[in-house]
């Protein structure tokens, strides 16, 4: 039987692929570079074993040439070039990989610098132009070839007369249409963006005529003229040895690629020669930018594949809580799909972004044991992101970021982590201590703090909205349990005064009567253990404190949460005997003072009084 080979319809198939494939058209310009930047590499390779053939770096160059007048762009190399049959398989072949090939031929264990490994990049060129022209001549050859394609319909090859090796490719710039501009492929200043954005590390020179302005000769105006530059930085930084790089080449890599406009606080430099080969440069911001928490900040690292970009923003490479990292990934070890765009499997990805997390958590371990002014810059820049991590994925992450957070010590007056709390609590504290407000001003006036405080224990003060569900989601912290100041149950053993369930019996009239008063909205009303001057707070039990239910119901879709309320009298304030005094005498003075004295722990807690008109009359009435 005989066997066929299927046929395609090349030219449909070419447009379909060259049009979805690719989801930017400026990518045309990275892989006809990267193509020229190969056929140099194969040079390369090729003078490492044959001594015949010298590789003098300074003779090898990519030259990109845009003429508007001829609507025109030229990409010029001094690679290796191209025979007739390779003109033919090569560029007549959609899907074979010249430089595939002389990775296998070559056997080249470190040809990881080729980046060709598809063989569909070239065509991409019919993205941009009507038609390609390729003149190319090859090492060792005496003809050089000039291959031609119209609208990727068929080609052309022909002899063509060519003095050096290398290969010049001129793209017919398409014309503007209604919705697609074509122009700016022949714009100096935009071809230089899409230059640097894309082959900044390729690693020979790519050069540009590029209009100069200089003082004319004798006189002072300006003469416009043509001169040469080289517009990529070719030499990676993470490739270099991190020994002779200075903090100053860091945080001019960090300006230069725009990661910021602050100064790095901190690079984190990897190299990694394992399974999965990458090196990777990363920052940690001084300031927090300032469209940080808005829905435009997009969380990611550059990611770059031998030195070309890939991404610009690889979110998987960073977790959320590590969102204000900045940097870049270059791997020679990743899948790419053909596009190069994105990544076939993730497994190496996975691993990268593995690897860095621990890294970073690391690197901030020891920032703050090394440089904690250092730290507390960042902490007050980032720490509620890490925070938000504690809580993010119902906790899966606490332990990763336990050690690294921070809190106001009502002892310290300053941020303290919770080791150092725990290292300063008497042996008889049981628990670790907070309060929530909104500001430390605020928090340290709580008449709930009191009881805490005149036991002499440490309370962190908590001011982020983020705070409470964070620890809510940490539980504990070596085994301490962390314990709200307004919590029903401090933990505290009672001294002078004997129990107060003794005393709240002996109340129990007045407490029930208070209670029918506030039918509903407090759950009970006690004997304060905990305030020492104030006549009156708050507490709660139950999962929901004060601040959540004021976090909660500013949500846009609240469902009315509420913390279970405890009003609780200090016996020893003068305003106890006019409550004792009333009940049994004078119902509505009752009513009068157990209204005033709930809607003042509503105050105290910046809660808003229920009704502030009906509050107002009240206190007239008691002044009158
Ligand atoms: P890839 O680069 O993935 O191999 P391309 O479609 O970009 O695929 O290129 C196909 C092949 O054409 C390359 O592998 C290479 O052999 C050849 N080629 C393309 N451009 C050049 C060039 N400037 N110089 C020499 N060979 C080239
Ligand atoms: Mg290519």
């Amino acid at each position: 039987m005989e066997k066929k080979q299927f046929q395609a319809e090349s030219k449909r198939l070419l447009e379909m692929m060259i049009n979805s494939i690719y989801s930017q058209k400026e990518i045309f310009l990275r892989e006809l570079i990267s193509n020229a930047s190969d056929a140099i590499d194969k040079i390369y390779y090729k003078a490492l074993t044959d001594d015949s053939l010298s590789f003098n770096k300074d003779s090898y160059y990519i030259k990109i040439t845009p003429d508007k007048e001829s609507r025109t762009l030229k990409i010029t190399d001094t690679g290796i070039g191209m025979t007739k049959d390779e003109l033919e398989t090569n560029l007549g072949t959609i899907a074979k990989s010249g430089s595939l090939a002389f990775k296998a031929d070559n056997e080249l264990k470190d040809g990881h610098d080729i980046i060709g490994q598809f063989g569909v990049g070239f065509y991409s060129a019919f993205m941009a132009a009507d038609s390609v022209t390729v003149i190319s001549k090859a090492l060792n050859s005496e003809q050089g070839f000039k291959w031609e394609s119209h609208n990727a319909d068929g080609y052309t090859i022909e002899p063509f007369e060519k003095a050096e090796v290398g290969t010049e490719i001129l793209l017919k710039i398409k014309e503007n249409t209604e919705d697609e501009n074509y122009d700016e492929f022949l714009d100096e200043y935009r071809l230089k963006a899409i230059i640097k954005k894309y082959s900044d590390f390729i690693r020979y020179p790519i050069k540009m005529d590029a209009m100069v302005s200089t003082p004319k000769e004798g006189s002072e105006e300006l003469e416009e003229t043509s001169e040469e530059q080289t517009i990529n930085s070719m030499v990676p930084i993470w490739r270099k040895n991190k020994n002779e790089l200075t903090d100053e080449d860091y945080s001019s890599f960090y300006a230069e690629k725009h990661y910021g406009f602050d100064k790095p606080l901190k690079h984190i430099h990897i190299s990694v020669d394992g399974t999965v080969r990458y090196n990777a440069i990363l920052f940690i911001p001084e300031q927090m930018p300032y469209d940080y928490y808005s829905k435009e900040f997009e969380k990611g690292l550059e990611l770059y594949s031998s030195g070309v970009l890939i991404m610009e923003k690889c979110g998987d490479l960073l977790p959320d809580y590590f969102s204000f990292v900045k940097g870049m990934v270059d791997s020679e070890d990743l899948s790419l799909n053909i596009s190069r765009e994105i990544l076939q499997q993730d497994k190496q990805l996975k691993f990268i972004a593995k690897n860095i997390k621990n890294k970073i958590k690391r690197e901030l371990e020891s920032l703050l044991k090394e440089d904690r002014e250092k730290y507390e810059k960042f902490f007050s820049a980032f720490g509620r992101q890490l925070k938000y991590g504690v809580y993010s994925d119902f906790g899966a992450h606490k332990e990763d970021l336990q050690n690294l957070l921070m809190f106001h010590s009502s002892k310290e007056k300053k941020l303290v982590t919770l080791d150092e709390y725990i290292s300063r609590m008497p042996e008889d504290q049981k628990y670790i201590y907070y309060a929530s407000g909104e500001s430390y001003e605020r928090i340290e006036k709580l008449p709930q703090t009191e009881a805490v405080a005149e036991e002499g224990y440490e309370i962190l003060y908590f001011t982020d909205e983020v705070d409470e569900f964070a620890i809510k989601m940490l539980m504990n912290y070596k085994e301490k349990e962390f314990r709200s100041v307004s919590s029903s149950d401090l933990g505290i053993e009672p001294k002078e005064k004997d129990s107060n369930k003794e005393e709240d019996a002996a109340n129990t009239e007045l407490f029930d009567a208070m209670k029918e008063i506030l039918k509903g909205k407090v759950k009970d009303v006690r004997v304060s253990k905990r305030l020492k001057s104030y006549p009156v707070c708050f507490s709660t039990e139950g999962e929901v404190s004060i601040e959540m239910e004021k976090i909660l119901s500013a949500m846009p879709n609240s469902q009315n949460v509420q913390a279970e309320k405890i009003l609780e009298i200090n016996t020893d304030h003068e305003v106890f005997q006019s409550l004792k005094s009333a009940l049994g005498k004078d119902q509505e003075k009752l009513s009068l003072y157990t209204n005033l004295l709930y809607n003042q722990a509503l105050l105290i807690e910046g809660l808003p009084v229920g009704d502030p008109v009906e509050f107002t009359n009240d206190i007239c009435k008691i002044m009158v």
